[in-house]
């Protein structure tokens, strides 16, 4: 039997790894599920799993949690704050983490995990992007196993020269015969939208995603395409390349989930409806194959497959990205802490939809980028940033 912990075990991804999980009983046993305030939710969770951990971030939040599992499932140990999380992503009954909190929240647990030598299976891009280096070292050096979830990822993943596992091995992507990475985007709810109405779009309208069903932060990320941005720089560290062989493709139909391009001409693909249970079936059976619960793709009612490029006037954040990474260092730190900071109080209805760009481009200019080889300096930087960003959105408001 595998354990597994789940780290945001009841949002969009956390669901859908159960909903994985419940078809293969058998293999997989959850170790700790956890929650950020929703202790309602994840007594539900527990008292189905029963775990050996329950652990609720928010930790003024935990009695109806406490007092539910002590009625009913008393073997279930309830722990709280960022301590129980990096205490179940570490602990020795744990073998697999699936990462996925959202946010800047995410990475120490998820750390935590690569630095206990775990196998990772990482949704979490925040992560990944505030501390690309430090975060591919620490996987490096344990020896841990990582994995991506992200679709497009774990699509490129499968597309990849066999023994591409993330961190593994020095060859470059070039020595391995891979010319490019054409990354696909749906475009998201607004890729249509004339670009003078974006100005007045809701958060409702940016988080009614066309093909996927996701949690609100990554909904108007993929509005903004912010999270192609995102993604851009997580392909570059788990596959170990620049931005320049990272290509960005729309495809409304969200069939294709991303491409490798070869020296010889050729272009593999990995195609599937989408549906979050395909990679992350995908990352908890590696190198097997599990049934997923995935409806089968059929060509014929698909029947086409469209590709336009990115509009760099409706999409701004895709450049800041690309600039973000370019500078190095604590860039992308910044980048992702300004966007959380707009994306959320965008959520509120305090500052308009076109705003986030900005806030996301005056950060990168007023905060220094300095480097990002500790821990400290990264979560210096995080704080920052978001100062700065918290600032601009008052202004704005
Ligand atoms: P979600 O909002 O649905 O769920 C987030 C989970 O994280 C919840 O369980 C929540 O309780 C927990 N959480 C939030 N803040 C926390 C905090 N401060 N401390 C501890 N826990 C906290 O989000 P989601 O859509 O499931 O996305 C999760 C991650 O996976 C994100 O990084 C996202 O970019 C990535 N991802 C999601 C999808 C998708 O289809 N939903 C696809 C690719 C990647
Ligand atoms: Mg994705």
């Amino acid at each position: 039997m595998i354990g597994v912990t789940i780290l945001g075990s009841t949002g969009s991804i956390g669901v859908s790894t159960l909903d994985v999980m419940s078809r293969h009983r058998d293999r997989f046993r959850p170790v700790a599920l956890t929650a950020n305030t929703n202790a309602g939710g994840l007594l539900e969770q527990c008292l189905k799993w029963r775990p050996q951990y329950a652990v609720l971030a928010a930790a003024d939040a935990a009695g109806p949690l406490r007092d539910g599992l002590r009625r009913a499932a008393p073997e279930v140990q309830v722990l709280t704050g960022a301590d129980g999380l990096q205490e179940v992503a570490a602990c020795a009954e744990t073998d697999y983490v699936m990462a996925a909190i959202v946010g800047a929240a995410g990475l120490l647990p998820t750390l935590a995990a690569a630095r206990s030598g775990k196998r990772v299976l990482l949704a979490n891009k925040e992560a990944l992007v505030m501390s690309g280096q430090l975060f591919m070292d620490a996987v490096r050096e344990n020896n841990a196993c990582l994995l991506p979830v992200d679709s497009e990822h774990n699509a490129l993943f499968q597309c990849m020269p066999p023994a591409s596992v993330p961190g593994d091995g020095d060859d470059s992507l070039q020595q391995r015969g891979v010319t490019r990475i054409l990354l696909t985007a749906s475009g998201g709810p607004f890729r249509t939208t004339p670009v003078q109405e974006l100005r007045e779009v809701t958060a409702a309208q940016a988080c009614a995603h066309p093909n996927w069903d996701m949690g609100r932060k990554i909904s108007v990320d993929s509005a903004t395409m912010m999270n192609k941005g995102l993604e851009v720089i997580e392909a570059c560290w788990l596959f170990a390349t620049g931005t320049d062989n990272v290509e960005v493709v729309i495809h409304p139909e969200s069939i294709i989930h991303s491409l490798v391009e070869y020296a010889d001409g050729s272009v593999l693909a990995q195609l599937g409806n989408p549906d979050m249970r395909t990679p992350i079936s995908h990352a908890l059976a590696w190198p097997q194959r599990l049934e997923a619960g995935v409806e089968k793709l059929n060509l014929f009612d698909i029947a086409q497959l469209n590709f336009e490029k990115p509009d760099p006037q409706r999409f701004p954040c895709l450049g800041l990205a690309r600039r973000a990474f370019a500078a190095g260092g604590t860039g992308t730190t910044l980048l992702n802490a300004a966007n959380e900071v707009a994306v959320d109080e965008f959520l509120q209805g305090r500052i308009r939809f076109t705003d986030i760009a900005g806030v996301v481009a005056q950060t990168l200019d007023e905060v220094d980028i300095g480097p990002a080889d500790t821990l400290e300096l990264i979560l210096e930087a995080d704080r920052q940033a978001r100062r700065q960003a918290q600032a601009q959105c008052r202004r704005l408001a």
